[in-house]
């Protein structure tokens, strides 16, 4: 059995319909499946549409978090609850088309265990949100180690990937990575990103700037060794002006030199408190895992047997 799992934040829209697409496809297809919504502690109708699903289609089932965890949260979550002997996790606004999950279970029957969708084209964007995106995997695809250019959360995994991607303790998680770090027989399925027809995107710049840093510091500690970049490339200036110094001193004009002082001052005292803020986050991520609140909480389900 396939599960498909369809985190949602606020999409009253779209759940009747993505139900119904991927019930379409998949039906047509053969192919045995469950749906898993997950309402991300959605403010309008989202859950209440999700029960009318559950209701005219027996292979629909649910959680309800108490509050919005995050779509990170959301597709663990779906993970979880999931009894499929592999699992999809797309959009739940359609972005993601499902007709690459008929495509993506296929190559699963070929015994494909990390099946990964890469984005052909980007879909229609703004140049802001285009441009941040473009930094935002540039940065990310250098401290992963992995190309990420492309990258998307719609993916499907084999049992085996999941109780993997399940067993690892850590609370901030980057699935997009994670499931290349877990290995397995890896392939890639190309698709274009399709326009959202209901709703708005969640994200603005700012909360992109947020989940890039974020994601960067969970899943990599590059940004400590260019602390110690920075501390070496102002030591090698330090030990320049420390000679000009002495020699000035030795030749008898010692005064001099206020300028310098300031800049030095003003470049070492930001520099400082730059790296003190990094590694202030890394505490912080180190704070909120030793602190090892779940990932999410459950306030409703909607099972079947
Ligand atoms: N989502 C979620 N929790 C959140 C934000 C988003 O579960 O806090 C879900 C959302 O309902 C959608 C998916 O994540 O199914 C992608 O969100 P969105 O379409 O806003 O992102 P974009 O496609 O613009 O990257
Ligand atoms: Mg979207």
């Amino acid at each position: 059995m396939l599960s498909v799992i369809l985190p949602a934040y606020n999409e009253e829209k779209m759940i009747q319909k993505a139900s119904a697409e991927i019930d379409r496809i998949l039906t047509a297809e053969q192919i045995d499946y469950e749906i898993v919504f997950v309402n991300d502690g959605s403010k309008d109708h989202t859950w209440e549409e999700i029960e009318k699903a559950a209701r005219g289609n027996p292979h629909v089932t649910a959680v309800s978090f108490s509050r919005n965890f995050g779509k990170e949260s959301a597709m663990l979550a779906g993970l979880a609850e999931a009894r499929g002997d592999c699992c999809a996790v797309m959009d739940c606004d359609l972005q993601h088309p499902p007709e690459t999950l008929v495509e993506m279970y296929r190559l699963w029957e070929q015994g494909y265990e990390v099946i990964e969708g890469v984005k052909r084209t980007r879909g229609k964007e703004s140049a802001m949100h285009r441009m941040s995106a473009g930094l935002f995997y540039k940065m990310i695809s250098k401290a992963v180690k992995i190309d990420m250019s492309r990258a998307s959360d719609f993916k499907l995994l084999d049992r085996r990937a999941v109780d993997a991607l399940l067993s690892l303790p850590e609370r901030n998680v980057f699935f997009r990575a994670l499931s290349s770090w877990i290995g397995f027989r890896t392939t890639s399925v190309e698709f274009d990103v399709q326009e959202r027809t209901e709703g708005e995107s969640k994200w603005s710049t700012w909360s992109l700037v947020q989940y890039a840093v974020r994601n960067i510091a969970v899943f990599s500690t590059a940004a400590l060794q260019y602390v110690t970049f920075a501390g070496i490339a102002v030591f090698v200036v330090a030990i320049l002006l420390g000679i000009e110094t002495l020699v000035r001193y030795f030749t008898g004009h010692a005064v001099e030199g206020f300028t310098t002082v300031i800049l030095l001052l003003l470049i070492i005292g930001s520099l400082v408190m730059i790296s003190l803020g990094i590694i202030g986050y890394y505490i912080g991520k180190i704070y909120e895992e030793v602190k090892g609140r779940p990932r999410y909480l459950i306030a409703k389900k909607i099972t079947k047997n």
